[in-house]
């Protein structure tokens, strides 16, 4: 009897193993798996959730027109270039159906973000991912790495797991380095902890008119990676694709009110940027005094390298062991390497204490 056989490429995809939140036995929990803000909920979104929740029986505005006008605020950008998405992985996923698919290649950097190998392979795309120098992306292979079938060039910056951001200027040369019908896709999940003044989230590319977007989420330091609410500014045609092929209603009511309530929290970006920039700051020195090396992150999490695979594995048990919850990350292709979110003060103070304990057992 024959059954039904999925595209060839979709079996090759490893599903998505996402940052586990439980560990057996172990009561209080501490998950620093997922870089979500180490802040929770803004009160703001949970109550303007709480209204939309009233209003469910209602169908959600298919523009999401005052989430985008809220963003344009926010951001100072204009809402018609702006789509929404149910989180930024369905943007990523409608980019690369519309734009690559069976015959087209995708470029990313070697360890760079997982959804655009899966997406990528979804689509049929022929998924290259090119070597980094230092765990960071490198321009001039990645220009190298495109030939006449390369459609999507994806770079995270920062990157996730590596932390690692590449100044704007070399992002500007790789826009310039790609043929002209070359999508270039700037995810900038992390963009609002960035400290670095030499950065440009996707902003000044799109505004130049050039065939790049870039795609922001809500998951991080606005706290709603439960949600699942993310966006993309990008010009008038890459707008349009998007606005053909996503779902009429891609996101939900509750998502939609909870964005605009996270936006206008008095002060939230701020309290959460100055409180990241000051405890990976002290996270990572502590880990250093260790003699563990940690890369350098713009994002809100630091990867901390064991040197081994043995190692690295006996410290996340360590870990685990006081329901701290980091993330391995075999998969990228680091398995020497543990990601660790910087969470609140306390728990940041208390993976120092574990980590150190572990290593003078
Ligand atoms: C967390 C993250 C996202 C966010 O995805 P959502 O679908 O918006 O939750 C996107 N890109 C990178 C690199 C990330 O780390």
């Amino acid at each position: 009897m024959g059954f039904p056989q999925p595209r060839p490429t979709i079996l090759s995809i490893e599903p998505y193993v996402g940052g586990e939140s439980k560990i057996e036995g172990v009561n209080r929990i501490i998950k620093l798996s997922s870089n979500e803000g180490a802040f929770g909920v803004p009160p703001g979104a949970v109550a303007a959730m709480q209204r939309a929740a009233a209003e469910m029986h209602r169908y959600p505005d298919g523009h999401a027109n005052a989430l985008r006008a809220a963003i344009g605020r926010k951001f100072g950008l204009d809402p018609a270039k702006i789509v929404c998405g149910n989180g930024s992985d369905e943007l990523i996923q409608h980019l690369i159906l519309a734009y690559g698919g069976e015959g087209t290649e995708l470029v990313m950097s070697a360890h760079g973000f997982v959804m655009y190998d899966i997406s990528g392979r979804y689509a049929g795309c022929r998924v290259i991912k090119v070597p980094e120098r230092n765990l960071t992306a490198d321009i001039d292979a990645m220009i190298a790495a495109c030939g006449p079938r390369t459609k999507l060039v994806f770079l995270a910056n920062p990157n996730n797991p590596t932390g690692s951001m590449v100044p704007k200027a070399d992002v500007a040369r790789l826009r310039a380095g790609l043929r002209d019908d070359i999508l270039l896709v700037l995810d900038s999940a992390y963009a609002e902890y960035v400290q670095s003044p030499d950065y440009d989230a996707g902003v000044e590319l799109v505004d130049a008119g050039t065939n790049t977007i870039m795609t922001r989420t809500f998951s991080k330091v606005f706290g709603l990676g439960g949600a699942r609410l993310g966006w993309c500014y990008g010009n008038a045609d890459v707008i349009d694709v998007l606005n053909r092929v996503r779902g009429p209603f891609n996101v939900n009511a509750q998502a939609l009110a909870a964005g605009v309530g996270a936006l206008e929290e008095p002060g939230w970006v701020e309290k959460s940027v100055a409180h990241n920039a000051e405890w990976r700051g002290r996270l990572g020195e502590g880990l250093r005094a260790l003699g563990l090396t940690v890369y350098p992150s713009e994002g809100n999490f630091l990867l901390v390298d064991f040197t081994e695979a043995a190692r690295a594995k006996a410290a996340d048990a360590a870990l685990r062991a006081r329901g701290l919850i980091v993330r391995a990350v075999g998969s990228y292709n680091l398995p020497t390497c543990l990601r660790i979110t910087v969470g609140t003060a306390e728990e940041c103070t208390l993976v120092l204490e574990a980590v150190k304990a572990h290593l003078r057992a």
